[in-house]
């Protein structure tokens, strides 16, 4: 991929920094882990190799996350899990830390990430993992999902790819809805961080094993248009 020469520079300075490319998105109350959306979401196209309703609208592919820095981040990321390092690293960056996000954009796109990652979720009781992904798609990844899911501290939160609220089967899984008046189903919390300007506050539903479904209001123009546009032709 042809990177441009600010970009390729950001990169550089995170590689010769020798720290974990943690970030923290102004929604969140927590420190975060991320990769490039899109190039490591393997779940966003079906099996016809359409992209997913979901995906179209995705705000991690334009706007802020173009930024060099931001953008450099998510590929230092796709490189520096290999270090052997890496597992005991987040473990230290974690000691202080009562809530974590893996991926606010990108999705757990190997097999050697998860087991990496599941190794930091038993090695961190103390602190909450949620984990949303896309991969639940994959049996090869269902049997480590199955372990995370199984840990008292993380929620993984099976992504559906509707956009008018078409759930999933899962213990924990995530929708998004056209709007908060989408009539949702008694197992399913609409997500309310736009009553606090796009922030969780106190809030943490996402990292609760007791909330089943978490629906989100679709954001950005594109998302909603989307959705009213299917729930048009649907009508
Ligand atoms: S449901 Fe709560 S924790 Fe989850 S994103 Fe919305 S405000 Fe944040």
């Amino acid at each position: 991929m042809v990177q441009s020469p600010k970009l390729e520079a950001a990169i550089d300075k995170l590689k010769h920094r020798g720290t974990l490319g943690l970030s923290k998105a102004s929604k969140m109350p927590c420190q975060s882990w991320s990769l490039e959306a899109f190039n490591t979401c393997a779940g966003a196209m079906d099996n016809e190799g359409n992209e997913v309703d979901a995906c179209k609208g995705c705000y991690a592919r334009g706007g802020n996350y173009r930024f060099p820095n931001v953008a450099a981040v998510r590929i230092f990321n796709k490189q520096d899990w290999k270090r052997d390092e890496w597992v005991s690293d987040m473990i230290t960056a974690l000691d202080n830390d009562r809530y974590f996000r893996w991926f606010d954009s990108g999705d757990m796109y190997s097999l050697g990430l998860a087991f990496k990652m599941l190794e930091v979720m038993q090695r961190t009781p103390w602190c909450k993992h949620w984990l949303p992904t896309r991969q639940h798609k994959f049996e090869k990844f269902q049997a480590v999902i199955a372990q995370m899911e199984a840990l008292p501290n993380v929620v993984v939160r099976l992504s559906s790819d509707s956009v008018i609220g078409e759930t999933i089967a899962g213990a924990t899984s995530s929708v998004i809805i056209p709007d908060t008046s989408h009539a949702v189903d008694s197992n399913t919390e609409v997500c309310d961080a736009y009553d606090r300007s796009g922030k969780c506050g106190d809030c943490r539903r996402c990292w609760s094993k007791d909330v089943q479904v978490i629906a989100y209001p679709a954001h950005g123009k594109k998302a909603v248009k989307l959705s009213a546009d299917i729930i048009a032709r649907a009508a």
